[in-house]
């Protein structure tokens, strides 16, 4: 049975509960896990609290040392974790490998800073005088975990807390903390100090964790919904908030786009990780000339991404994670196809065999989705896609910017004048213009919007793990 990591001790629920994790592939049982609650939280807490004294005195140099030791060990294990992640989770084995990668090297980017950022001397005019801003580290801070990506949001959060001198306690998804475990326990090994990282399991905990008073900045990645009410929450405690929530990114293709490379973007940015990502691209606006020619290179490409259960190297796509999440995929496919949309590909569940045991989905293309359908107002969090024509470039931008949501876009085009306009006029933390929607570790990531505030990723990323203060040198 996993236990949750609270300083020195490997730990069950205080309540004494247990949940089971299954496998979105088989509906097999993966692990029992305990569900842990508020006393759970408070000990974490506690237990961050305490390790904050000596880890944010070590000396900069010394705390990258340690993280580059740790991520080393990590590294070394994406072998062990990476199947882990996938019987939790669904993705593919070659998914699951790139983000425990992704975990250890996140970590090390951070390390790099950690003795790299520095505060100001400011002359003021008092000559007997002399101004510093410092930068210190926050305390504890709490991060919490949506299920899509758990081990790279995870890492978005911890690694800078802990290279800025911060301690944490971490709270993955309940159905998936089990790779997240592995990975946290890696760093230990490798050198982390027991007590820096803390993991707390259980649905309950999320909501103990914005609360208590301990902790003093909170780091959301999950839906819009959950992100107004932790913000909500975290207000009575006047905590700092990081909210990275819901997206529904549009994609402009134009006449003049290369559109061998825009279908390759395209169903990566649609069909990787079955759809279930933040980022990703989930509205496609084609201007006419290049309309058919694009969609028939996306049919082949969907065509050729054969669902399964992540373990067969032969998969190309992982089940959903949930039952609940394909239903709600299935009924915003539905309303749309209700409303008069063609299907161009998909739109059904593979069936028979073994895809009778998960909550597996074909990747499905929509044509003629007409305003008003669910799949351009809601985010489609699976792996769904609705196309449209548009005659030129402002009606792609005014289609584009016609969401709530403010997270990713991209736009495919030779013309230098058409990408400038989308940089400046599209409403979204980020526009990729004729490059793959990935996130880079250099660049803030963050949305607009209701796609929520605050970076991750970035030295941008780092400095919000950190707090400003002015001090004022007299008696010179
Ligand atoms: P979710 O909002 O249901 O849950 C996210 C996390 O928050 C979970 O750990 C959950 O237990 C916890 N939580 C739920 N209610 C809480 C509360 N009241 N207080 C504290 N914690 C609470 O999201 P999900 O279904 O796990 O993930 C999918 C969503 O996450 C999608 O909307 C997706 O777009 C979003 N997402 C955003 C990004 C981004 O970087 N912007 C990245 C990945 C996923």
């Amino acid at each position: 049975m996993a236990t949750m990591i609270i300083e020195g001790d490997r730990t069950k629920a205080a309540s004494g509960k247990t949940y089971e994790v299954r496998n979105p592939a088989t509906g097999d049982v993966v692990d029992e896990v305990p569900a842990g609650g508020p006393a759970d939280v408070d000990k974490a807490a506690q237990a961050a609290a305490k390790a904050f004294t000596t880890w944010s005195r070590l000396p900069a140099n010394k705390r990258a040392e340690v993280l580059h030791k740790a991520s080393q060990h990590m590294l070394q294990k994406v072998e062990q974790i990476a199947p882990i992640l996938t019987r939790e989770q669904g993705k593919t084995i070659l998914e699951s490998r790139i983000e425990a990668q992704r975990f250890g090297e996140n970590i090390a980017w951070f390390a790099d800073l950690a003795d790299k950022i520095h505060g100001e001397h400011v002359r003021l005019p008092d000559l007997t005088t002399y101004g510093l801003v410092v930068r210190k580290p926050i305390g504890v801070c709490g991060a919490i975990v949506p299920w899509n990506f758990p081990l790279t949001l995870a890492a978005n959060k911890v690694a800078p807390a802990i290279a800025a001198g911060n301690t944490v306690v971490l709270k993955p998804a309940s159905t998936t903390p089990l790779a997240t475990l592995a990975c946290i326990e890696a760093l230990i090994e490798g050198g982390l100090p027991e007590g820096v990282v803390n993991v707390v399991l259980g649905q309950a905990t999320g909501e103990a964790i914005v609360s208590h008073p301990l902790i003093r900045k909170i780091a959301l990645t999950g839906s819009t919904p959950t992100g107004k009410k932790v913000m909500a929450s975290a207000a009575e405690g006047l905590k700092k908030v990081t909210l990275e929530l819901g997206g529904s990114d549009p994609c402009i293709v134009l006449d003049d786009a290369d559109l061998e490379g825009a279908a390759r973007a395209i169903s990566v940015g649609r069909f990787f990780n079955c759809g279930q990502a933040c980022l990703a691209v989930k509205r496609l606006y084609v201007q006419e000339g290049a309309y058919d020619a694009l969609l028939e290179k996306l049919v082949a490409r969907a065509s050729k991404l054969k669902p399964g259960n992540g373990m067969d190297k032969d998969s190309r796509m992982g089940p959903m994670h949930t039952e609940t999440q394909r239903a709600e995929v299935e009924a915003q496919v539905k309303d749309a196809v209700d409303r008069g949309a063609k299907v161009a590909h998909g739109a059904g569940r593979p069936q028979g065999g073994d895809y009778d045991k998960g909550w597996f989905i074909e990747p499905t293309i929509l044509e003629d989705v007409p305003d008003g359908a669910r799949m351009w107002t809601e985010e489609v969090f699976g792996p769904a896609l609705p196309v449209r024509r548009i005659k030129d470039l402002d009606e792609g931008l005014r289609l584009a910017n016609d969401s709530q949501f403010g997270l990713g876009s991209s736009i495919w085009t030779t013309s230098m004048a058409a990408a400038y306009r989308a940089v400046q006029e599209i409403e979204a933390g980020y526009t990729w213009v004729n490059a793959l929607q990935i996130a880079h570790d250099e660049l803030p990531f963050g949305g607009t919007k209701q796609s929520g505030f605050g970076k991750e990723h970035g030295v941008e990323a780092f400095l919000q793990y950190t707090e400003e203060k002015s001090v004022v040198y007299g008696g010179i």
